[in-house]
């Protein structure tokens, strides 16, 4: 893997890679998933998650045999961990309990709520995502009430990298990254004041 990490960090993303198979086997034998059509994850690491801990990417494929009515498909997916959030929170002693719901909480989403998932709209694939299905399989994980949220507000903050100095209220902000090229940030601060700041990529500075 290219991304550059200190031996903790690599001991984590270790963990979390073998885990989530782990979670998957077990699952397996279970029968809550069915590894004929489901195949275990592939579990990556990115620094530009903004505040989630992870994401569960399914990409489904469907044969259709002649003559027969059933459609079989296989699922593959790609499971991404906030390797900020490692970063910015590996010593905390939570950590390490957080870390088992959050891998749970993606490798329960390789279930399969319905066949009709992809034809709900936006508000109820949220819902759906998060399902009956999803739950049980949470549960079996040993998590006994799911939260269904993966964004944490308690760790917003420590994921964000960047901060800039308005130069208009000399207030310090902090954000996830630099605006895009050739665009800039508006200084909230100043806003409420009915002033326009802007904060150009270069006034946005790495803070960790
Ligand atoms: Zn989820
Ligand atoms: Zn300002």
């Amino acid at each position: 893997m290219a991304l550059k990490v200190n031996p903790d960090i690599r001991e984590v993303m270790d963990y979390m890679d073998i885990q989530t198979w782990i979670k998957y086997d077990k699952l397996c034998e279970e029968g809550i998933l069915d590894r004929d059509i489901i195949e275990p994850p592939v579990v990556k690491f990115s620094r530009a998650m903004e505040n989630v801990y992870g994401t569960c990417q399914r990409r489904i494929t469907f044969h259709e045999y002649d003559g027969a009515k059933d459609v079989i498909y296989i699922q593959t997916a790609v499971i991404t961990y906030n390797l900020v959030h490692i970063e910015q929170n590996l010593y905390k002693p939570e950590f390490w309990e957080k870390l088992d719901e959050t891998i749970s909480h993606e490798v329960s989403h390789l279930v399969m709520e319905h066949f009709r998932y992809y034809t709900l709209n936006a508000i109820d694939k949220a819902f759906r995502g998060h399902g009956p299905k999803w739950k049980e399989a949470m549960q079996f994980l040993g998590i006994a009430s799911p939260r269904v949220t993966v964004n944490n507000p308690d760790f917003a903050k420590d994921m964000m990298a960047f901060a800039y100095k308005c130069p208009t209220c000399k207030q310090e902000q902090y954000v996830y990254k630099k605006p895009p090229k050739d665009k800039v940030y508006v200084c909230p601060i100043c806003k409420e004041m009915g002033v326009r700041s802007y904060i150009s990529r270069e006034l946005v500075h790495r803070v960790r």
